[in-house]
C-alpha cells in the first residue's frame, strides 16, 4: 500500500458582518482551516485536518511534505514524523509544521483503518468507549454582545448535559455569566469555563475564588499558554481543576503543560495528529493527569478527536469517575463541521456515538468541500 497523491485543501467561511464571535481574547470573522486528502495505489482515500490559517499550512504541506509522503506506506507514518522533527529540525516544533504533520498522520490512521476494516479508536487501543458526553462549546464574547442566558437556553433546550462559556473579561462579569450558566442548565450539568489566557495569575486565583461556589468542572487557560509557572501559580492557589492545550503543539509543549495542568487539550489538527496525541495523553497518564481534546475543527476533526476521546487510557480512574469522557461540540457557526460530513454528527441528545465504521468513519462529501475552497 503505497500514498500516490496528497492535495492539501484551504478551506474558509466568512461570517456576515456584525456576526464575528469569540473570547475575550478577540472575535474572529470566519472559520477556516486545510484539509489533506491522501490518495493510495488501490485508490483508497484517507482524510485529515491540519487546524490552521490555510493558505499558509496548505503552501508548507506542498513545500515541505509532498515528496516526503509520496510512495510511502501509510502505515509507517511514525517514520514521517520522526524525519518531521529530525530532517526538518530547526521548524520540526513550530506551530504549523505540527499542524501539517497532524493532517497527514490523521489521514494515514483513516487509511490504515480503511485498510483493516477497523475504526481508528480500535487501531490505538480499543477500550470499547462507544459513545461520549457532547458538551455545548458556547457562549461566546460575541459581537453583538449577546445575552449568555439565549445560548445557555439553547444548550438546556438541546438537552446538553454539560457546557463551557467564554469568561475573562473582568471578574464582576466572570461571576455574573457563570450563575445565569449555572442556574440556566442546573446543579447536575458538567459546566466549564474558558479564559483563553486573558489574566495574568493573580486575577485568575480571584475569578476562580470568586466561581467557588458554582462547582467548576474545569477552568480552561486562565492564564497564557506561554506561561506554565502562571498555571503553577494558579493550581497552588485554586481547588478547581485547570485545563489546557489548544495553543500547544508537540510532545514537548505539552510534557510542559502536564507538569502544571489537570487535564490537557491537545487539538488533534494542530498537536501533531492522532498518533502525537496519543503520546500525549500516555505521558498525560502516568501523572494522573486527564485527556480531553480540543475541538472547534471541521468535521474531519470532529471524527479524529471523538475515535481519539474513545481510546485516551482511562488507567488509573474506572468507568465510575466522575468526569465521564467529555467531548466539546461546537454551537456557533461553522457550516465546516456540519456541511462537509455526507452524515454531520448531531450531539443534542446528551450522547453522541462514536463512529464503529472503518477509519474516521465519516464520508466527506467533495461537493460541499469545493463550495468552501480558497486556493
Ligand atoms: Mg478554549
Amino acid at each position: 500500500m503505497e500514498i500516490v497523491a496528497i492535495e492539501a485543501i484551504a478551506l474558509s467561511h466568512s461570517l456576515e458582518e456584525g456576526q464575528g464571535f469569540g473570547s475575550a481574547r478577540g472575535t474572529t470573522d470566519a472559520r477556516f482551516t486545510t484539509l489533506v486528502r491522501l490518495e493510495t495505489t488501490d485508490g483508497t482515500v484517507g482524510w485529515g485536518e491540519a487546524f490552521a490559517p490555510p493558505r499558509t499550512v496548505a503552501t508548507l504541506i506542498d513545500e515541505l511534505f509532498e515528496d516526503r509522503v509520496i510512495g510511502t506506506d501509510p502505515f509507517d507514518t511514525g517514520t514521517m514524523i520522526d524525519d518531521s522533527y529530525t530532517d526538518g529540525y530547526h521548524f520540526g516544533r513550530g506551530a504549523f509544521t505540527r499542524c501539517a504533520v497532524a493532517g497527514i498522520d490523521t489521514a494515514c490512521w483513516d487509511l490504515m483503518g480503511r485498510a483493516t476494516g477497523r475504526p481508528i479508536h480500535q487501531l490505538l487501543g480499543g477500550r470499547g468507549i462507544e459513545s461520549v458526553v457532547p458538551y455545548a462549546s458556547t457562549g461566546y464574547v460575541t459581537e453583538w454582545d449577546q445575552d449568555i442566558a439565549e445560548p445557555m437556553d439553547e444548550a438546556a433546550d438541546e438537552d446538553f448535559t454539560a457546557a463551557k462559556i467564554k469568561i475573562g473579561r473582568g471578574i464582576e462579569d466572570d461571576v455574573e455569566r457563570v450563575a445565569t450558566a449555572r442556574e440556566i442548565l442546573g446543579d447536575d450539568a458538567h459546566l466549564m469555563v474558558d479564559y483563553n489566557g486573558n489574566y495574568r495569575a493573580k486575577r485568575a486565583i480571584r475569578s476562580i475564588r470568586a466561581l467557588a461556589e458554582y462547582d467548576l468542572t474545569w477552568a480552561e487557560e486562565p492564564v497564557p499558554a506561554e506561561h506554565p509557572d502562571e498555571y503553577r501559580a494558579v493550581s497552588e492557589r485554586v481547588d478547581v481543576p485547570l485545563a489546557g492545550g489548544e495553543a500547544h503543539f508537540s510532545r514537548f509543549e505539552f510534557a510542559e503543560l502536564i507538569d502544571v495542568a489537570d487535564i490537557v487539550q491537545p487539538n488533534l489538527g494542530r498537536c501533531g495528529g492522532l498518533s502525537e496525541a496519543q503520546l500525549i495523553a500516555e505521558m498525560a497518564t502516568t501523572e494522573n493527569v486527564a485527556t480531553v481534546p480540543h475541538v472547534w475543527n471541521s468535521g474531519v476533526g470532529v471524527a479524529a478527536a471523538l475515535q481519539f476521546l474513545a481510546s485516551v487510557p482511562r488507567y488509573p480512574h474506572s468507568t465510575n469517575h466522575p468526569m465521564p469522557p467529555l467531548f466539546e461540540f461546537d454551537r456557533s457557526e461553522n457550516p465546516l463541521r456540519h456541511e462537509i460530513l455526507v452524515e454531520p454528527f448531531d450531539p443534542t441528545d446528551g450522547s453522541l456515538a462514536v463512529p464503529q465504521e472503518p477509519g474516521l468513519g465519516i464520508e466527506v462529501d467533495r461537493d460541499a468541500v469545493e463550495q468552501y475552497r480558497i486556493d
